[in-house]
């Protein structure tokens, strides 16, 4: 019996690159997402780039563009880089649509009716410059367990700890650097700790429910608390003008949250799809549907997949999923991703490195499972796998039986011996490796293919094709032994088909065939059936090509979806630059001594006369100690802006004559190494440093 079967992926951030740490979802569900429909099952995969928040309109603003502007880019960007990697999605949809905004309304709507939806006034810090609400990833503050400086409003790097914006020491706006006000405010709240709402997630999230894996279903019942306690809390879902997103119905400047809309998204882009196609929406999202809707996220996002969203589906009067699939992150090398190793691999940097996109698919398949354990990118480890499964042993099998049929029979295969061992081994792990793609245990799958291709290879081995072809009168044997050859191709293509896409399409090219089924193992090629020429289908990876990647990666400028702030992305670009600038030798501490560096206020600033780089500084060092030093500023400062500030002064430079006068001394500043792009920064010491302090 087909089934009808409706599948996602988390939707992406509309505010950075696609990565090899978000590829592993996306292939992952691809690849079940094909072996169901060549299971011969109703099968639609939709996702969304998720668009709304302060993030995504603090960037756009940022690059003085607006936000539509900012999604519909970055949509490009983001469909450009799953097609690369063979992601056939049914819809690429945005949340930042008609249908989304229906939807979330609908819900909404159903919610309030059934009394879930309830208004309360909270305090919140506010930026009184930039005039917003801030969110706990915009403020910034000393953290109050170790006091390390800088650190985010919700949690501190340094520590670890995870505390309220205001427990934050001295919390200041990483928008505008203002120190923010409490200010209260109305909210919306979706009452997840209403009995109703409890009753339902217990019997849903337990594991006789079977919706989730037994390690989600465990940390669900921790987040629920024992019987008879109750842990939930109320789920705030509004944000206060100016944001970017839907505008809450009756509720004029109160917006969704970002995380209220971005699940509905897969409502909203299936609904585009149902449009397009004529399906019935209500079919797949009735309270009782019986056809299967699955999610595919990361483990960190179970809070909002497991609790919030099957509540809301339930409470108005939708169907819920009929399984969430959380898998772990994605390490390489064994270590969290990183920029400064050049192993933060962007999409996009992976296909103009002109690696075969195929080749990270197999190797993810050969790592997932379905657990929500971590996988780790090992590179050399992928150069080695990929080279000797899938060129030694798959393709191989393909490239020793082709040319001798092309030359020797004219492209005509005789009749298959459907009793050789091997075949008969293929086509009966079929079933076996069927029930692993649905239990989403990709690298058993993997396995048992390999140890299948292993079998066809002994066979290849055994009959010595290119030792036939060299024996008078041997041609029988060899035209049977080719045409065995193939049929093991063609059913190892069958197997791997989910995982290979693009290879499978070329093979069925060659081989002559109609696009491969899960079912076409119950047949082998008929006697008299027509080949054509043999080509190249995948080639070894060279392992120069992952260092020129590591490269790529190394100088890479773009945003990532952790540089919502905007001077998380400022650090980012300046350790760009470091990289780029040679370092030197190291020195001895003594010699760092005999630089006598002081806090210098800047008393006067002139433009020099003749000078075009030049800008003459009167610097006072503190009891009446003054300096005159020319430096090559101008390009960045307008002098009337420098009056007053404090900066870094070398003072024990030994004095040197200019042409418009003595030069006593040197101003610090940091630059590339042109000192063109992106400029000048003048250094200043932190509020509270005095003129003449020693800087050490
Ligand atoms: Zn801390």
């Amino acid at each position: 019996m087909p089934r009808k079967i409706l599948v996602t992926s988390a939707l992406p951030y509309a505010n950075g690159s696609i990565h090899l740490g978000h590829l592993v979802e996306y292939i992952q569900t691809d690849i079940w997402v094909r072996y169901q429909k060549m299971a011969g099952h109703e099968c639609w995969y939709v996702c969304a780039d998720d668009t709304h928040g302060t993030p995504i309109m603090l960037s756009a603003e940022k690059e003085g563009i607006t936000p539509e502007q900012l999604i519909a880019r970055v949509h490009g960007e983001h469909a450009r880089d799953f097609a690369g990697f063979g992601v056939a999605f049914d819809n690429y949809y945005s949340t930042h649509s008609a249908e989304t905004r229906d939807c979330a309304n609908e819900i909404y709507r159903r919610l309030k009716a059934a009394g879930l939806i309830e208004t309360r006034t909270i305090e919140q810090y506010y930026d009184p410059v930039k005039q917003m609400f801030l969110p706990d990833r915009f403020i910034k503050g000393e953290c109050p367990k170790c006091h390390a400086k800088d650190q985010y409003g919700d949690n501190c790097e340094a520590c670890g700890a995870a505390y309220a914006p205001t427990d934050l020491i001295e919390p200041y706006s990483a928008v505008s650097g203002a120190k923010p006000e409490l200010r209260a405010s109305e909210h919306y709240f979706f009452k997840l700790s209403d009995p109703r709402c409890e009753a339902f997630l217990r019997q849903y999230t337990s594991h006789g429910n079977g919706a989730l894996q037994p390690e989600a279903a465990n940390k669900m019942q921790e987040w629920l608390g024992a019987a008879g306690e109750n842990k939930l809390t109320d789920w705030d879902i509004s944000r206060d003008a100016p944001y970017f997103g839907f505008e809450i119905p009756d509720a004029p400047g109160k917006y969704f949250y970002v995380w209220l809309d971005a699940p509905i998204g897969y409502m909203g882009s299936f609904k585009n799809l149902c449009a397009r196609r004529g399906l019935d929406f209500d079919e797949f999202f009735q309270a009782g549907s019986t056809t299967e809707l699955y999610h595919f996220i990361g483990k960190d996002i179970l809070y909002f997949h497991a609790l919030f969203w099957p509540a809301e589906l339930a409470h108005a009067g939708y169907r819920t999923p009929t399984q969430i699939f959380a898998h772990g992150f994605l390490t390489v090398d064994g270590a969290k991703m990183s920029k400064s190793r050049g192993t933060f691999i962007t999409a996009e940097s992976y296909l103009n490195t002109g690696l075969n996109p195929e080749w990270l698919r197999y190797y993810y398949a050969a790592k997932l499972s379905a657990t929500m354990e971590d996988i780790d990118l090992n590179l050399e480890d992928f150069v080695a796998r990929v080279n000797a499964d899938l060129v030694g042993k798959y393709v191989n099998i393909a490239s020793r039986a082709a040319g001798f049929i092309s030359k020797r029979f004219a492209g005509r295969l005789t009749v298959a011996d459907a009793d050789l061992p091997a075949i008969r081994a293929i086509r009966e792990a079929a079933a076996t490796v069927a029930e692993l793609y649905e239990a989403r245990e990709f690298s058993k799958a993997m396995r048992e293919i390999m140890a299948l291709a292993d079998i066809a290879n002994q066979y290849v081995d055994s009959v010595k094709p290119w030792e036939l072809a060299k024996q008078e009168g041997k041609e029988t044997e060899l035209h049977a032994a080719c045409t065995n050859a193939l049929n093991l191709f063609r059913l190892l293509t069958i197997l791997l088909k989910p995982v290979l896409p693009a290879v499978a399409a070329r093979v069925e090219t060659f081989l002559n065939i109609a696009p491969l089924a899960w079912a076409d193992v119950g047949q082998l090629l008929a006697a008299g059936h027509q080949i054509n020429a043999y080509e190249h289908l995948m080639t070894r990876v060279d392992a120069k090509l992952i260092e020129k990647l590591i490269e790529a990666n190394k100088a890479s400028l773009a945003p990532t979806p952790e540089s919502h702030s905007p001077q998380r992305h400022g650090q980012q670009q300046q350790a760009a630059v470091a990289a780029a600038s040679p370092w030197e030798p190291f020195c001895a501490i003594e010699e760092f001594n005999r630089i006598d560096l002081r806090v210098a206020r800047i008393v006067k600033a002139d433009h020099v006369d003749g000078a075009d780089k030049l800008i003459r500084l009167t610097l006072e060092l503190g009891a009446g100690e003054m300096r005159n030093v020319f430096a090559g500023i101008k390009s960045a400062y307008d002098p009337a802006a420098l009056v007053g500030r404090l900066t870094v002064m070398v003072a024990n430079l030994a004095p040197r004559k200019m042409k418009f006068g003595l030069s006593e001394g040197m101003v610090l500043a940091a630059s590339d190494v042109d000192g063109q792009t992106p400029g000048l920064f003048l250094l200043a010491p932190d509020s509270g440093a005095i003129p003449g302090m020693r800087v050490k």
